[in-house]
């Protein structure tokens, strides 16, 4: 079923070489022209187009490139405060190293690895240049994280000379040449198996799922295979009885949905490889948020309000500078169980004014301020569109219009003499408690992940 076990081929002429990109014509384990034993053969390997490219073990392979005394060691890269593991190398990995396991645990699984603290603008950088690879080959790019997206090659082939497979192919060698690092591509008719076959065979990996074999495919693996399906949902299904995706499909849909709800429809639907979701190119900028998560859990109002403007004023500014607006406001809590909150309030018209965007979040802020403690506060906005019709003159209320002028007045300021040159009277001379403890978290817009859409 699988590009490189792929047995009884229909076509011989359908496989290639991942190396030398030959076409194939016998039925030769290894590339007949130049020996390499990576050959992808699949009956529907023409057919497919819908993409998934994610680097293997990102941040641990830029340092290894960066450092190649590096490279036969297991790297570890996290650390900080709270101290989980962000990235392991495979090498780490082979004995039991996870990503966002506790270090003391990673370290007893292996003592001798070598930790290395993030370096997240140098991690943005690379994943920008892999991005901007993926654009030469479809404006269709979806990036889902920073070194992972989908791609719609459909209607590709004349630009390229080649079929989709065949730049895939073409585009982890020239990514390995020129970046330095090796990425896995899973190809298939829809993202949820894309997505799933390019994990298969990390790293270096490349994997075909196609819609004869979905269904058969899809029944021997467990249903946390199925996107959604975490740790507590899983143990939900489990309770009662259900472990593999082939008992997903032998249910009804109205039971999955009587028992489950929405989930139960999303359950019915992936089981049997249905998913018509899109590669939506503009997915990065659905959303714009900012978050941080406290050196001390806090619960009160007092210590909230400053932070949440800090952070509404970093949301207006990204928005500004993008060019956007947004018409929901979205505020997100964690509480010290980790459990996580989000409120939303739609407003009239789009924003993408701080003050507009911290008195929604304020609202939303007071109905949860019930002595829980939290340990991150987000906010952000979403429905985004561009800001020509951005908080429009409002004749009803002159205050917010004069709100509105201020905030102009005041980011003319900023940008000549930086953001500290105005401080507002909320997060005025705070202290240390009220001020984003975690900066490296809130670097960039928030990407929703398209998961929770389905
Ligand atoms: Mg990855």
């Amino acid at each position: 079923m699988f590009a490189a076990m792929a047995a009884p081929v229909n076509d011989p002429e359908h496989g290639f070489c991942r190396d030398c990109l030959t076409l194939q014509r016998g039925r030769t384990m290894r590339c007949e022209r130049c020996g390499s034993p990576r050959i992808v053969r699949h009956p529907e390997l023409h057919k497919l187009h819908i993409a998934h490219i994610d680097c293997d073990a990102f941040y641990a392979a830029v340092e290894k490139r960066d450092n190649p005394a590096l490279r036969d060691k297991p790297v570890i890269i996290g650390g900080g405060k709270r101290g989980v593991v962000s990235t392991a190398c495979y090498i780490a990995r082979i004995q039991g190293v996870r990503s966002a396991m506790p270090m003391f645990k990673a370290l007893e699984a292996c003592p001798e690895a070598i930790v290395i603290k993030p370096d997240m603008e140098k991690y943005v950088r690379v994943g920008r240049e892999v991005r901007a690879m993926m654009f030469a080959l479809t404006p269709q790019v979806e990036p889902i994280s920073i070194d992972e997206a989908f791609l719609d090659l459909a209607g590709t082939e004349k630009l390229h000379g080649l079929p989709p497979a065949m730049v895939l192919a073409r585009f982890s060698q020239a990514v390995e040449k020129e970046i330095g690092i090796t990425v896995s591509a899973g190809l298939s008719y829809c993202k949820f198996l894309a997505k799933i076959a390019s994990d298969f065979r990390k790293p270096r990996g490349f994997a075909i799922i196609g819609k004869e074999e979905a269904v058969s495919f899809l029944a021997d693996q467990p249903v946390t295979m199925i996107w959604g399906v975490g740790k507590a949902f899983s143990e939900v299904l489990a309770r009662d009885g259900i472990r593999t995706i082939a008992q997903l499909q032998k249910m009804e849909r109205s039971d999955l949905m009587g028992r489950y709800g929405v989930m139960g429809d999303r359950l019915y639907r992936l089981s049997r490889g249905q998913d018509d979701r899109r590669v939506e190119p503009d997915h990065d900028a659905k959303s714009v948020s900012a978050e941080t998560t406290f050196d001390t859990d806090i619960a009160t109002m007092d210590d909230l309000v400053p932070v949440l403007r800090a952070l509404s004023e970093k949301v207006s500014t990204r928005l500004k500078k993008a060019n956007l607006a947004g018409r929901t406001v979205v505020l997100k809590l964690k509480s010290q169980d980790f459990k996580i909150r989000t409120r939303n309030r739609q407003l009239g018209d789009p924003t993408r004014l701080a003050d507009r965007i911290f008195s929604t979040g304020l609202d939303l802020l007071r109905k949860e301020t019930d002595g829980t403690k939290y340990r991150l506060l987000g906010i952000g906005v979403s429905d985004l569109s561009d800001d020509g019709k951005a908080d429009p003159p409002d004749l009803v209320d002159m205050q917010s219009r004069k709100r509105a002028l201020a905030e102009g007045a005041i980011d003319a300021l900023r940008d000549k003499f930086g953001r500290k040159a105005v401080e507002t009277g909320y997060t005025f001379g705070k202290g240390h408690r009220g001020r984003p403890s975690r900066p490296d978290e809130d670097e960039g817009p928030e990407v929703q992940h398209p998961w929770e859409r389905i």
